[in-house]
């Protein structure tokens, strides 16, 4: 029997790269949106490149399958090594904590704000941003549920619920009155995959908030006073800005984190800073490490003095981790 090429069975949302053969697109990348197969058995895959959105259809024989970290991925493993491998190679999902569905149900009714002064010139009403953020904290939190910590669980769903509702319309209405009138939206969660060559992985993830002057943002949530360096440090922001030179061909010139302060009164806190070529480099040395490490199954576990390694914090701390709660009461 004749040796044939092993030909890749492509799905839907698989990130590619046109072999370097293909005339026109070699080496361009993207994601498959559609995928077709002839009377012959032929896969055709339509493919969105990237990064300027062309679909373009591909002989599945001409596409290679590549590779994506997505920031997410890196921060989890920066984070810990066995929650990367509970999460990504396990599959084990454990539904969002109370505060990260704050975060999120936020960030929604920010993005929206903002969308609405970009595309009109106009913020939205103070009360339909509450209402927003309000709904879309309910609906995630209908859909995903929410892993309660032991306190909250001593509290009791319904209230930890109630104050959620609280915290979130404070400060999605913190937002809306005291940093986004002082915002030039241009992109509001700008998705994006960077192409690394000769890394053994693409990286991808959403740009937060990038304004008119080329400001970078970056919007977060906290229930306690960030430390005076975070903008400086922030690993979030190395990397954003990393896509923003992808993307546009030019680093930003000038970052910003902005933390929204849960508490009896919110604030809003904002720091600048920039990143050197140096950052630049470091942070990709990160990527290939993480990225190769992975590739190895080597997943260690963070120190269980680590502020994540408890039930509050980590889905796997309870009951699923061999380095969590359950290496305490075992003999
Ligand atoms: S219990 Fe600790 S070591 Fe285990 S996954 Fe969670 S944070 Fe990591």
């Amino acid at each position: 029997m004749a040796n044939r090429e092993p030909v890749h069975i492509f799905k839907l949302d698989d990130h590619v790269k046109v072999k370097p053969e293909v005339e026109q697109y070699a080496g361009w990348f993207g994601k498959v949106t559609h995928i077709e197969t002839t009377e012959a058995g032929v896969q055709l895959c339509t493919v969105c490149l990237e990064p300027d959105g062309l679909e373009i259809i591909f002989l599945g024989s001409d596409l290679e399958l590549k590779k994506v970290l997505h920031k997410s991925m890196l921060g989890l493993f920066d984070k810990c090594g066995m929650a990367y491998f509970f999460r990504y190679n396990k599959g084990k999902r454990i539904p969002p904590s109370c505060s990260m569905v704050v975060g999120i149900s936020t960030h929604k009714a920010a993005a929206v704000d903002l969308t609405a002064k970009r595309d009109s010139g106009f913020l939205l009403g103070d009360s339909q941003v509450r209402d927003i953020a309000r709904d879309k904290l309910n609906e995630t939190w209908q859909a995903e549920g929410v892993t309660l910590d032991p306190a909250e669980k001593f509290m009791g769903e319904k209230r930890t619920r109630g104050e959620a509702v609280d915290a979130v319309v404070a400060l999605a209405g913190l937002h809306h009155t005291k940093l986004a009138p002082t915002i030039s939206p241009k992109h509001i969660e700008r998705p994006f995959t960077v192409e690394m060559q000769n890394f053994p992985v693409d990286l991808s993830g959403t740009i937060d908030l990038q304004e008119a002057d080329g400001t970078l943002r970056d919007l977060k949530t906290t229930g306690k006073a960030p430390g005076d360096d975070a903008a400086d440090k922030s690993l979030d922001l190395t990397c954003y800005g990393l896509a923003a030179r992808a993307l546009d061909h030019v680093a930003p010139a000038r970052m910003a984190l902005d933390f929204l302060v849960r508490g009896k009164k919110p604030r809003l806190e904002t720091q600048t800073t920039t990143r050197t070529e140096g950052m630049y480099r470091a942070f990709l040395m990160r990527v290939e490490a993480v990225s190769r490490a992975i590739e190895a199954g080597a997943f260690t576990p963070c120190s269980p003095d680590f502020w994540m390694c408890s039930d509050k914090w980590c889905g796997y701390h309870q009951d699923v981790c061999p380095y969590g709660r359950r290496a305490a009461v075992t003999i």
